[in-house]
């Protein structure tokens, strides 16, 4: 038995408490009401063609600002909304949020496509392909400048028979991009049998790639095969000029990470965006690979 210990300081003993700490089981009800509430918010980070440096698109980045514990980070969230069955609400929300944005800023003249994490439990649940393509007609966003990241590691459990939530959207014409690429346990087999258009590779080979020679290897090797598959290749976690450069002579497509900038909300980007000169004409278009 474990005494668990509440946010109060009160000690309970109890078996069925146990594998369920009592902060999580709190936390799960103040998140249930953040979500009907309207009071979790999304940052966005934004993505940068190597090509020509042009801001090409934002990743949605759930964030919650907790009454008592101020802002409450994803990497704290998602655990929580995934065990307590409020997963698919918060996706939900968060696309919400982030196309009502989109279009906004979409209307202003920004080419920018959007970029949403989706948990797997999202892909088994039959309604939710429903209520993006409710979601994206609302906003009146084709559905060619969504892209949902999925990581590797939530569809391990089948990689021959991609859930069908995944064709779903896939049909619709959503792009799909895999999240954290090269952390999963058989990241190759996957792609034999999952209809991606991207891959995402995970900031843990990006962030030493300018002075470890295996991670720069790995990531090389990553972008290659994306060539060869003739799908865009995204890195995440870039903090430095040195990984950036690197990242362009090795022929990456999209850089994203603090470098450019942290996530922000909408109205802090909106400044971000203003200090920003775009490029123009002919070259500007999208971040997509020219052929080489
Ligand atoms: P992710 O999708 O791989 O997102 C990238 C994470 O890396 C973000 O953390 C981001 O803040 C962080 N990051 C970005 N650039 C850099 C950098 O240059 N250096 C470093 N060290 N970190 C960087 P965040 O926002 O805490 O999100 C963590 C994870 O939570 C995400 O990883 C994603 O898997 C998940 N997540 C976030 N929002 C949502 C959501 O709305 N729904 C779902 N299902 N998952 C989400
Ligand atoms: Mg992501
Ligand atoms: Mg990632
Ligand atoms: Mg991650």
């Amino acid at each position: 038995r474990e005494a668990v210990k509440n946010p109060r300081g009160v000690q309970i003993y109890s078996a069925a408490l146990e594998s369920r700490s009592v902060a999580r089981i709190g936390l799960a009800g103040d998140l249930r009401r953040a979500i009907e509430s309207g009071s979790l918010s999304t940052h966005f980070q934004p993505k940068v063609a190597l090509s020509n440096d042009a801001l090409v698109g934002v990743e949605a980045l759930v964030r919650w600002n907790h009454p008592d514990r101020g802002l409450v980070s994803a990497t704290d969230i998602i655990p929580v909304a995934e065990n307590s069955g409020l997963i698919v609400a918060l996706t939900i929300e968060v696309l919400s949020q982030s196309l009502t944005q989109l279009a906004t800023w979409r209307a202003e003249g920004r080419q920018i496509d959007l970029a949403v994490n989706l948990s797997p439990r999202c892909l088994s649940d039959v309604d939710f392909p429903v209520e993006v393509a409710a979601l994206l007609e609302e906003h009146a966003i084709d559905p060619a400048h969504l892209t949902l990241e999925i990581t590797e590691g939530g569809l391990a459990s089948d990689a021959e028979r991609p859930l069908p939530g995944l064709q779903s959207l896939r049909d619709q014409g959503i792009r799909l991009s895999l999240d954290d690429f090269g952390t999963g346990f058989s990241s190759l087999s996957y792609l034999r049998h999952l209809p991606v258009d991207e891959l995402k590779i995970d900031k843990s080979f990006v962030l030493n790639m300018a002075t470890d020679a295996s991670d720069l290897a790995i990531v090389r090797s990553i972008v290659d095969l994306a060539r060869h598959l003739g799908i865009t290749v995204v890195a995440e976690g870039v903090e430095t000029e040195m990984t950036l450069n690197l990242l362009r002579d090795i022929g990456c497509d999209i850089a994203q990470g603090f470098l450019f900038s942290r996530p922000l909300p909408p109205e802090r980007l909106d400044s971000w965006m203003a200090a920003r000169t775009e490029p123009t004409g002919e070259g500007a278009l999208r971040g997509l690979r020219v052929v080489r």
